[in-house]
């Protein structure tokens, strides 16, 4: 491959690390500087990364409080309140919708492959925007229009944390997806709503349960947007062949998550990890599910990456790794791109 391919990303947590920032303008870093952390403008052109979906996400409260107490409105309580919650998220929508007013047309909020398409020809960022865990939802039920209108066009409705719309996915290693019951009926009713307005789905963050309710509940291709093969490691976040399976009949697809803990077969955070180890999770997956139907779900800034990819700057690296293990040209340009924006088109149609 002569030129660097193009990547479109499943996942990351730019914005909630743009909340939790301390610096006094991070939104100004992010652009025009430099900022700590696995993104930032510059390093993201250079690498070829021209976007992907960003994650709007209520960070867990123990991590709020110990290291950013002044995020927190009573630093000494034991959770958020609802008014904070719903804060978190709407600050995290004003982050993004600040980096698209102040790039000088550099970043935009995308909502059709069209616009994502004509950022790609224009060298801008392309945003799109993901709910992962919709407490504040629960809370404020009006606001799902008014973050639609806003461009948001993918939601989790789970996190970790049990909720109205289920229980979270907390197990530790090794275990199945297996940890608990799946969507109450508020969740379902919130998947179907969303899958009426044509939007994207993601059962990264579901237990079993909720994953085989999501199927019964809407009709339109499924996503994991961060997930790895359970077979490959048994993180409960991971799918099982049979959780695969389903993927791949619904016309689904999945991203692959760099976390060193995601991707180990000893599940530990040990940042010494092979770039292998990711080229051996998409190879299982392009097995089990076809070419058309595996891309990245890298987690970047919210994620503990492999040594050898320590952020965007390093990707292609991996790019290198998986044409020594002779993915073929036309099979990078799916991984890496193409196959998100084919799904992003089919569900948003
Ligand atoms: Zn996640």
């Amino acid at each position: 491959m002569n030129a660097q391919p193009v990547i479109f990303d499943g996942h990351n947590d730019l914005l909630t690390r743009l909340w939790l920032s301390s610096a006094v303008d991070p939104v100004h870093d992010f652009i025009y500087g430099t900022l700590p952390g696995h993104l930032d403008l510059k390093r993201c052109r250079q690498a070829g990364w021209m976007g992907g979906l960003f994650s709007i996400f209520l960070p867990p409260y123990a991590y709020v409080k110990n290291s950013h107490p002044d995020k927190l409105s009573n630093p000494s309580g034991s959770d958020f309140t609802p008014q904070e919650i719903v804060d978190i998220c709407c600050e995290q929508l004003a982050l993004a919708q600040q980096l698209q007013a102040r790039s000088d047309g550099q970043i935009q909020i995308c909502t059709s492959l069209a616009q994502i398409q004509a950022c790609q020809q224009n060298q801008k960022l392309a945003i799109v925007l993901h709910l992962e865990g919709a407490e504040f939802l629960a809370i404020k039920p009006d606001l799902l229009d008014v973050f639609y209108d806003a461009g948001l066009r993918s939601i989790g409705p789970l996190w970790n944390r049990k909720s109205l719309f289920g229980d979270g996915l907390n197990a530790s290693f090794p275990h199945s997806p297996d940890t608990g019951s799946g969507l109450t009926d508020q969740g379902k009713d919130l998947i179907l709503e969303c899958s009426k307005k044509g939007m994207l789905i993601d059962v990264s963050h579901m237990n079993e349960r909720a994953f085989w309710d999501t199927l019964e509940t809407i009709h339109q291709p499924i996503v994991a947007t961060h997930s790895n093969a359970h077979a490959l490691c048994q993180q409960a976040r991971n799918l099982t062949d049979r959780q695969l399976n389903a993927i791949k009949q619904s016309g689904g697809m999945i991203g692959v998550n760099f976390d060193v803990a995601f991707l180990r077969a000893d599940g530990q955070r040990n940042t010494q990890t092979s770039l292998d180890v990711i080229v051996d999770h998409l190879v299982y997956l392009i097995d089990h599910l076809g070419k058309d139907q595996v891309g990245f779900g890298s987690d970047f800034d919210g994620c503990l990456l492999p040594d050898d990819l320590s952020d965007i700057s390093q990707i292609s690296m991996l790019i290198e790794r998986m044409q020594q293990r002779h993915f073929s040209d036309d099979l990078i340009e799916k991984v890496t791109s193409k196959n998100w924006f084919a799904v992003l088109d089919k569900i948003w149609q």
